[in-house]
């Protein structure tokens, strides 16, 4: 693959107190043939090529003390640039709906990508999406989209195959008006190949639907052709970003290096499987250190974090519901906001906590955690998990046992079962009173 071949054009480099203008010029032989062979356009490999080149000889690698690493660091930052240097997100409109439009052709990933960003949106920004059935060419594709949206909870809007898309669009929007989406998504048909008809219609929807986001999606599999289609459907309708789907399969990796130096617009998402939860959003420097093999550990780190989160949040509002939140558990959440930074954004995840004025400043001295911490510590298992029977004696013998004063200890268990209402109040959407709980 491609990572393989650039990291054996530069480990020739390696080891070497002093490279030689041969040395140099073999190098950057084997980077472009690495690149060729990846499927990168031939004008983005030649332009590549050159700005190292330069660079590497405007750098004095020549004599630097390690050759290897400044060439290794150039490439990794050419890379980076030709991809976009820095992440770009959703265009999002003032006011709602932001309208997304999916273009693409047959099996790129437009339904699949549309269902994956709804789903995105509902969960992280608990936005409202509603998703239009514009492909009407195939009954199969309307279905799949209900499907999509049974999955993830997503209203989806259809009529079927015999109307004119143009009139299903305009029908789908006012009905979003109506119900006030903050986001709708088009999902629209694609060809094998670009033809002047689909691309006709694509055009008319775009008149009519003013879309803030015209989103391309690319299949990273389709190499040279990716970028032959990206030209083609940004040449026609003026693209604003691009999603790369099937990354997980087995690409060469140059429609991702390719795409945004030719048609100007940027990668936003990566596909990278077929699950609802596989996208990511696309981080060109992670690209980059990935393509050359360094590893891409930010991505791995985001993605394990948010899992660990999510898996968290959901237990939480399982044990707020049922009112069996205990100290074991306030333990855990204390370790865990310890670990993870401030208690704010913890408590942001919890459903319906997101928003709340009452808790905007919300935040834990360190050191009355460790108190906390030490306190419940002292506590029995039965103290644990059925805090009714810490009498006076039982809070005596825990503040002696934690070195802390009984106010303090009364005053935690004070705060633990105010905590406690306030979650199953608010669990059961029962909002009026938790001012006054959060102020006392
Ligand atoms: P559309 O015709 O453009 O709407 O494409 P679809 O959304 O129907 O996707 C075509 C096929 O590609 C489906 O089988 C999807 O499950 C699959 N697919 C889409 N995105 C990805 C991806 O990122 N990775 C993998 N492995 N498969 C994908
Ligand atoms: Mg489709």
């Amino acid at each position: 693959g491609l990572t393989e071949r650039l990291q054996n054009a530069m480990k020739r480099l390696r080891g070497k107190g002093k490279v030689s203008e041969s040395d140099l010029r073999d190098t950057m032989r084997e980077i472009r043939l690495a690149l060729l062979e990846a499927d990168v356009n031939f004008d983005v490999v030649k332009d590549f090529v050159k700005t190292v080149r330069e660079r590497a000889a405007g750098a004095k690698v020549l004599e630097g003390l390690n050759p290897a690493q400044q060439i290794v660091k150039i490439v990794d930052e050419e890379l980076t640039k030709t991809m976009g240097e820095t992440a770009t997100p959703l265009n999002k409109s003032t006011k709602i709906p932001t309208i997304i439009m999916m273009v693409g052709l047959q099996g790129a990933g437009k339904t699949t990508t549309a269902g994956k960003l709804a789903n995105r949106l509902k969960t992280e920004d608990k936005a409202r999406p509603l998703m239009i059935a514009a492909d009407v060419y195939r009954p199969a594709a309307i279905d799949q989209l209900v499907t999509v949206g049974k999955q993830i909870d997503v209203p989806v809007f259809e009529m079927g195959t015999d109307t004119d898309p143009v009139e299903i669009v305009r029908q789908g929007l006012a009905k979003a008006e109506e119900d006030h989406n903050d986001y709708v998504f088009i999902d629209t048909a694609g060809r094998l190949q670009i033809d002047e008809q689909l691309m006709d219609e694509l055009a008319r929807i775009k008149e009519l639907a003013h879309p803030d986001e015209i989103m391309l999606v690319v299949d990273a599999m389709t190499g040279q052709n990716a970028v032959a289609t990206a030209e083609g459907f940004n040449d026609k309708l003026d693209v604003t970003g691009v999603s790369l789907t099937k990354l997980d399969g087995d690409t060469r990796g140059g429609a991702a290096l390719s795409i945004r130096a030719v048609t100007g617009k940027p990668i936003k998402f990566v596909g990278e499987g077929e699950k609802m939860s596989d996208l990511d959003v696309f981080h060109p420097d992670r690209m980059a250190s990935r393509i050359l093999g360094m590893g891409d550990m930010l991505s791995l780190i985001e993605k394990t974090q948010k899992e660990v989160d999510e898996k968290q949040a959901q237990e939480l509002t399982e044990k707020m519901r049922e009112n069996t939140f205990d100290f074991n558990d306030f333990l855990d959440q204390m370790e865990q906001i310890q670990k993870m930074g401030p208690m704010d954004q913890l408590v942001k995840m919890i459903p319906g906590m997101a928003n709340n004025p009452a808790l905007a400043n919300a935040s834990m001295d360190p050191k009355d955690m460790d108190h906390i911490k030490a306190a419940i510590y002292s506590m029995t298992e039965q103290e644990r998990t059925d805090p009714d029977v810490l009498n006076p004696s039982r809070r005596r013998r825990i503040a002696a046992g934690s070195g802390r004063p009984i106010q303090e200890i009364n005053r935690m268990i004070k705060q633990f079962n105010q905590m406690k209402k306030m979650m199953s109040q608010v669990s059961k959407g029962n909002f009026s009173g938790m001012e006054g709980l959060m102020n006392q």
